[in-house]
């Protein structure tokens, strides 16, 4: 690219105006291949207007989480919960991106107890007093996506073990949150969620993680939520990812629903915990998009 073209990012500006010194800070730094530190691809970086498009997805998307926190309450079946989501997120002229994402077949996931992710709304679940649930929701709306996921406690009471985990899951993500630095490297969110959760007992499944997103549901890089510092993707103003913590009171491992293929549960059957929200790398730290 000519330092006269128009920049490569569609912002219209001329190169030499917009991304070139961007672009060359990257060719200038040195990759470490053994830690597996790999340069941004262009196609992850996002523009003013992007961010704007994410913004507005993630003020349905929040509106629907919002709205669950209203309805989760003992005796009520998951499948009513995904069609409330499901309502609100149509209504307001979005999309809920689980649909059909992947075959699966419903708007959100809803993980109850010792589900870890991706459990499928049922009219079998049937939520009681005590449980710890993860609902996880994505909106998409005029082509960009806002992801994220909160806990809810049923009935608002659960054992003093429940509670904890759900609200130290939270501060691991918020670790991991504060890790994501502009010019640092993405392994440094999994490093400093790791190093929490080992601190309080728990263990991190890392099988499954946190992505970038924005422009598509799912995009580079993958987030480890246990790995070491200064590996992987660089981060660079621009990108946005998902920080997205799933945080097991037992053992990590975790085990897929052979029939259904989608529910992801503890091995052991221990309790399992996650918060996500999307973040958006800027000049001189991170802004949260979507939560
Ligand atoms: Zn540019």
């Amino acid at each position: 690219m000519k330092r006269n073209d128009d920049c490569w990012c569609g912002s219209g500006k001329k190169y030499k105006k917009c991304h070139l010194d961007f672009d060359e800070r990257i060719a200038e730094m040195k990759f470490n291949v053994n830690k597996s530190q790999i340069r941004p691809p262009h196609h992850v970086i996002n523009i003013a207007k992007d961010i704007e498009g994410i913004k507005k997805a993630a003020v349905i998307n929040t509106g629907a989480l919002d709205l669950m926190a209203k309805l989760v309450k003992p005796g009520i079946d998951t499948l009513s919960l995904n069609d409330a989501a499901h309502e609100f997120i149509v209504s307001h002229g979005a999309h809920p991106s689980c649909l059909n994402y992947d075959n699966f077949p419903k708007s959100i996931c809803i993980s109850v107890n010792n589900v870890v992710c991706h459990g499928i709304p049922s009219k079998k679940v049937i939520l009681r007093e005590g449980d710890i649930l993860n609902i996880d929701i994505t909106t998409d709306l005029d082509g960009y996506f806002a992801d994220a996921s909160r806990m809810y406690i049923v009935g608002g009471r659960t054992t003093l073990e429940a509670k904890r985990l759900v609200d130290v899951t939270r501060e691991i993500m918020e670790a991991g949150i504060r890790a994501a630095q502009p010019w640092h490297f993405v392994g440094d969110i999994g490093a400093a969620c790791g190093k929490m959760a080992r601190a309080n007992g728990y263990t991190v499944v890392t099988e499954l993680g946190g992505h970038g997103v924005g422009k598509k549901f799912h995009l580079e890089p993958f987030v480890s939520h246990d790995c070491k510092e200064n590996t992987g993707m660089l981060m660079v103003p621009g990108m946005v990812l998902t920080v997205e913590p799933m945080i097991n009171a037992g053992k990590k491992q975790v085990v897929t629903d052979a029939y259904d293929g989608w529910t992801v549960r503890t091995e052991d059957g221990s309790l399992s915990a996650q918060w996500e929200k999307t973040i958006l790398i800027t000049e001189d730290g991170n802004q949260v998009l979507a939560s």
